[in-house]
């Protein structure tokens, strides 16, 4: 079977992915961008991003997504959707697998973000999509939440803006944070605490997502963490955000990583694997940023298109 080759793939269209397909496009290097299952990544889900400079405005998340793959694409870079199945780092060129097609590379880009954490209960799996959602932009306007009282795990900036988002649609939103202060950023904070249809709990985690009988969500059973104490909140959603964790169960083994799964870049954005760069969410732990995941893409690209000169002499 003929193999096709390429100078650079790029696995993940997200920010850190477009950066980096629009540094290695205008290096006439024709990128190939694997979008993944998510194309655009994990902000395209949100609603207006007020942090990536140049827009004092704020820009919807999936226009912004939009604009950079328009940006690369006018320099020649390539958008595949797809999903990378498999890869061989072990030999030059790297070898991977697209929805069972093989594919070969001089120089890959990681880039594959990150997913939402869960919580890990019984009834969350269960009862996902009939309740349980991990994203409030995607879900939140469903019949099934209107006037109704909704719940919003997690105190980063990511569980804020979902709970001020519900507050168009359900009727209270509680706020339920393992502490008794937010991890989010004093804006973010202030805006959640001071919208009254906001209703923190403090020191609470979910023990159970109800009702798994009844094939839909009910309530939820909080637990204290201080005092035990239990109790049941009725609602009809409950929305997941307690953070991330890193695309790069593909790599466990071959790529260095930390505990948590971030990879390890040696120096600047290489990896121990001598052309592989990583880029973005899944290599940050961090900063986590759309414009530091777009830096890292800039670094990724420059670097290899660097690695590919040095090759070619
Ligand atoms: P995050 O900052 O890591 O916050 C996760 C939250 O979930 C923390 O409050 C954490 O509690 C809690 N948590 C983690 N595991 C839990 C568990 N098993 N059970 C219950 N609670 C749990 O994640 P994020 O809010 O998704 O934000 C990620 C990054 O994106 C951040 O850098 C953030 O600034 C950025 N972001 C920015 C914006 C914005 O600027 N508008 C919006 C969204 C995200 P503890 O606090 O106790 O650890």
């Amino acid at each position: 079977m003929r193999v096709l080759m390429e100078n650079v793939v790029i696995i993940g269209s997200g920010c850190a992915g477009w950066t980096a397909a629009l540094y290695t496009a205008r290096a006439n290097l024709r990128p190939l961008v694997l979008t993944g299952k998510q194309p655009g990544g994990l902000l395209t889900t949100t609603t207006v991003v007020e942090n990536y400079p140049g827009f004092p405005e704020g820009i919807d998340g999936y226009e912004l997504m939009v604009r950079l793959q328009k940006q690369a694409e006018r320099f020649g870079a390539r958008a595949q959707f797809g999903t990378v199945e498999a890869v061989d780092l072990s030999r030059q060129p790297f070898g991977l697998t697209v929805d069972g097609e093989p594919l070969a590379a001089e120089a890959i880009i990681i880039a594959t973000g990150a997913s939402h954490r869960h919580l890990g209960l019984e009834g969350e799996h269960k009862l996902e999509n009939k309740g349980v959602t991990y994203c409030a932009t995607c879900d939140g306007a469903l019949p099934l939440f209107r006037n109704q009282p909704l719940v919003v795990v997690g105190g980063g900036d990511s569980a804020c803006e979902e709970a001020l988002y519900l507050t168009r649609f359900g009727s209270v939103v509680y706020l339920v944070h393992r502490r008794d202060a937010l991890r989010a950023s004093k804006i973010m904070a202030q805006r959640a605490l001071s919208q009254p249809k906001i209703k923190p709990v403090w020191d609470s985690v979910v023990a159970e997502i109800l009702d798994v009988k009844q094939d839909k969500v009910t309530g939820v059973r909080l637990r204290n963490v201080k005092t035990n104490a239990e109790s049941v909140v009725e609602c009809a959603g409950v929305f997941v955000a307690i953070g991330h964790v890193p695309n790069t169960e593909l790599f466990k083994g071959v790529l260095e990583m930390d505990e948590s799964g971030y990879i390890i870049p040696r120096k600047g954005t290489a990896t121990n694997v001598p052309g592989v760069f990583v880029a973005g969410d899944c290599a940050d732990r961090v900063y986590r940023q759309a414009v530091t995941a777009a830096g890292l893409g800039c670094a990724a690209g420059i670097e290899a298109e660097r690695y590919l000169a040095a090759r070619h002499g």
